[in-house]
């Protein structure tokens, strides 16, 4: 919008048109004079104006009919309307011209002064308002880029979420087909060294049997890593559904499967009442296993004592299993859980250096979290949370939708 404003000015009497443009001539506003109400429309069609002084007294079409018209137009329903009318007027025909979209009256003869006045302040609020109007413009075409912006990041990690999923598929499926290939040569060279050492042990020297029990032993370790290489790939091909498993039976069971070691040790366990949360039954009773398993394998030759605990907290399951073993330096927190990291040798402790990155898979894949606690010297406690129910958005109801719909 011009920042000086345009006026139009609508009077049939020529001289009243001249007083008028003679007032407001120093304020700087270009004026458009019309000598009718038809003259004013014309105009109205082609211009744009910041106000309008407009005689009501005008033949074939007075100033009411003329301000109906202007009002009823998009481009000029909010261009101010300021009536001149005659002395004497009554306040019937006032009212009549608020009706229509004056916004002022002056009374013939006007002061000079007040007419200026009114013209300064109305130019001044249709200045604002053209601001205003400008801003508002600017801020929805910066909503409407940023909405654009938005819609297209998200469609950008929709696409990379898709191109990941299917890499990770890709991946698992290739440990998963590695792992059982390597599992067949493997299985024959296991049986190959058996016969050796069965049909040729007895004539062979000390030395060479030592070296064939050691090789013996190699394989049957890399199997071992080999199984839990294709258990870990397996977590990857999920097809089951969510099933309501009670912890507490899971655990009674681990406990069972390793009541050997649980014996030999004279490790004391003790297991809480546990939540019963919506998951894969066979996944969590890994879980706990390996949990368990370690905090009796980790225990510095003293009898272990292990304590498996768990509570909803906040809707979600809040588990722990406990131990007062060895314990782990700060340090080696986040190593602990990648694939195949020990913290030390086989002489040591056994062990693949699989089960907690299992543990942590599984966690995750229910839509939960898995860390730790633990000081050297004292124990340690490994946490993990798990969604007590149903409902969308839990990670595993989530991971197998995908799966049903060609996701990961
Ligand atoms: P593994 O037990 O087969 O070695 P894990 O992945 O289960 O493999 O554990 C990785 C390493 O984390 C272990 O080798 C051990 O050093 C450490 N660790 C795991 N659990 C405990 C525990 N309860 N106490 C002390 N160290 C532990």
């Amino acid at each position: 919008m011009d920042p000086k404003g345009k006026i139009l000015l609508v009077d049939n009497e020529p001289a009243n048109l001249v007083a008028l443009q003679a007032v407001l001539e120093d304020m700087g506003h270009e004026m458009v004079l019309a000598n009718s109400g038809r003259d004013a429309l014309r105009h109205l069609m082609s211009d744009d104006f910041s106000v309008i002084l407009m005689d009501v007294q005008m033949p074939t079409m007075d100033g009411f009919e003329t301000a109906t018209l202007i009002r009823s137009r998009e481009r000029s329903r909010r261009t101010p309307i300021v009536f001149l009318t005659a002395v004497g007027r009554s306040e019937n025909e006032m009212f009549r011209g608020y009706q229509v979209g004056a916004v002022d009256y002056l009374v013939k003869p006007f002061i000079p002064e007040i007419l200026r006045y009114k013209v300064a302040v109305l130019m001044d609020l249709q200045a604002k308002t053209g601001e205003l109007k400008a801003a508002n413009e600017e801020l929805l075409a910066l909503n409407v880029s940023l909405e654009e912006r938005v819609r297209a990041r998200t469609e950008e990690l929709e696409v990379q979420g898709r191109e990941l999923a299917r890499s990770n598929e890709e991946l698992s499926q290739f440990a998963n087909v590695a792992s059982h290939d390597l599992q067949e040569p493997l299985r024959s060279m296991s049986t190959y060294l058996y016969l050796l050492e069965r049909d040729s042990g007895a004539g062979l020297g000390p030395e060479a049997r030592s070296h064939i029990a050691s090789a013996l032993e190699a394989a049957k370790r890399m199997r071992q890593l080999i199984g839990g290489l294709l258990a870990f790939s397996r977590l990857e091909i999920p097809g089951r559904q969510a099933q309501t498993v009670d912890c507490g039976q899971i655990v009674r069971e681990v406990l069972q499967v390793l009541d050997g070691v649980i014996v030999e040790t004279e490790a004391q366990v003790t297991a809480g009442d546990l939540p019963t949360v919506p998951g894969d039954p066979a996944m969590l009773r890994q879980l706990f296993q390996n949990l368990v398993d370690n905090a009796l394998k980790f225990s510095n030759g003293v009898p272990p004592r292990v304590e498996v605990g768990g509570e909803l907290r906040h809707g979600e399951a809040f588990l722990w299993v406990r131990d007062h073993g060895i314990g782990i330096e700060r340090k080696d927190f986040d190593k602990i859980f990648k694939l195949f990291k020990r913290l030390h040798t086989l002489e040591e402790y056994p062990g693949s250096g699989l089960g907690l990155a299992l543990c942590k898979k599984i966690v995750e894949r229910h839509g939960g979290r898995l860390w730790l606690e633990s000081e050297p010297g004292k124990g340690s406690t490994f946490y993990f949370t798990l969604p007590a129910e149903h409902r969308d958005g839990d990670g595993m109801q989530n991971e197998l939708e995908a799966v049903r719909s060609g996701g990961s």
